[in-house]
């Protein structure tokens, strides 16, 4: 069924996890869709790839079951002490995001969904609310077609139509931008933090994920194959990831001697709001619609379940918007007070706290992972 008139019922900009996932929603609800992503192959991006028991079980009920590691837990280090949590329920999986983004994209495919090699440079309501994109494509595999001049190089600008668009294009979304739905973040500029992540070939040595917590920077650990490891590390700007592991002497001999694999990546500022998630025929969706901060490593979770939201109230923007607060709140409530304790005097207390407060911490730790 493609709504008259346009050339897909939902334009999908951005073909990351959560735009992957809201193209599956869109098929299982009978819907045509096309996914612009400038990225070719499988998508890599700073990332902890730590995938919560709750995340696992969205990727299950669209059939996709990427391989990974076990992450049964969540364990807050800082020198002699420890507080771990093991899962109550199901476990959850540590996932190159680059084995995660090829199991989506195929399952994606084999659905229907229609992936166009490009990126939306600009987008505009229509008179009868529908939506139409600018989308600079490369060699197209589907509409929009490239004009006749830039066949010659395989790229061009063209128009796509769409009844809705679904703005999945990550935490520094071009199209929040474009219509004017950023929010200013609420923390001077002191209280950013950034993300780095690499990776290290050695077998992993734990099955939960392990937080280290340094002076300034927290680096967290997940396992996510056999015979690799993912250290992701969060702290203010200028943060380096050797230095901090050069401040957290257990896990620097975990890691010594072992080859890293693959360039250091980064991403940042993580805090970035929205004013609303619905504009006309637009909806904002994951990392777009804004985001806290990677701490509690539940982004991938709390995207999938918004992906849900947003196709299941296409016509009715308000229902979204409630939908989307109720799937953000316990995230956007906990990591906010966790962020501000990791950024205060009080942040030499934060695992202090959780180890004595087991019951707590658990609790925390189970709402955070469903
Ligand atoms: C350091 C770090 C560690 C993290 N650890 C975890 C973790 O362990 N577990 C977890 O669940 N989450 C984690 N997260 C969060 C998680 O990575 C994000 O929540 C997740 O990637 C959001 O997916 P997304 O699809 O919304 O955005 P993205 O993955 O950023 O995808 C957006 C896509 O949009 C595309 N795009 C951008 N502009 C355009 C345009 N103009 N036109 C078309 N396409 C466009 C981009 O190329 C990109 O592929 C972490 C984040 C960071 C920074």
């Amino acid at each position: 069924m493609t709504v008259r008139g346009t050339d897909t019922d939902v334009l999908v900009v951005g073909g990351g996890p959560v735009g992957l996932a809201a193209a599956l929603e869109c098929r299982r609800a009978g819907l045509d869709v096309v996914v612009v992503e400038p990225r070719e192959g499988a998508v890599d991006k700073a990332c902890g790839e730590g995938l919560m028991p709750g995340a696992l079980a969205l990727l299950r009920s669209w059939d996709v079951d990427p391989p990974g590691h076990v992450l049964a837990g969540i364990s807050y280090r800082q020198g002699p002490r420890h507080a771990d949590h093991r899962f109550r329920g199901a476990v959850g999986r540590g996932v190159r995001r680059t084995t995660l983004h090829a199991a989506l994209a195929e399952r994606a495919a084999d659905l229907g969904a229609t992936a166009l090699h490009g990126r939306v440079t600009a987008l505009r309501t229509r008179p009868d609310g529908t939506a139409a994109a600018m989308v600079q494509s490369g060699r197209a595999p589907g509409p929009p077609e490239p004009s006749a001049d830039d066949a010659a190089t395989g790229t061009g600008t063209a128009e796509l139509t769409a009844r809705w668009v679904l703005a999945c294009d990550g935490l520094h979304s071009p199209v929040r931008r474009l219509l004017g739905l950023e929010a200013a973040p609420r923390h001077p500029d002191a209280r950013r933090r950034f993300g780095l992540r690499r990776h290290y070939r050695l077998a992993p040595w734990d099955d939960l994920v392990e937080v280290h917590w340094s002076p300034s920077a927290e680096a967290y650990v997940t396992p996510v194959a056999e015979d690799l490891v993912g250290v992701a590390v969060l702290g203010p700007r200028g943060t380096d990831l050797d230095a901090t592991l050069a401040e957290l002497p257990e896990l620097a001999a975990r890691l010594a001697g072992a080859a890293a694999d693959g360039p250091v990546r980064g991403a940042g500022p993580l805090l970035q709001r929205s004013r609303r998630r619905s504009l006309g025929p637009v909806r904002l969706v994951g990392d777009a619609s804004g985001y806290v901060d990677a701490l509690t490593g539940e982004g991938l979770r709390v995207g999938f379940a918004q992906a849900r939201a947003a196709v299941a109230t296409l016509e009715d923007p308000a229902q979204y918007e409630r939908a989307w607060r109720a799937a953000t709140r316990d995230y956007r409530l906990l990591t906010s007070g966790l962020v501000r304790a990791a950024t205060s005097p009080v942040r030499r207390a934060v695992v202090p706290a959780a180890a004595r407060l087991p019951g707590v911490y658990g609790a925390v730790v189970e709402r955070l992972a469903r």
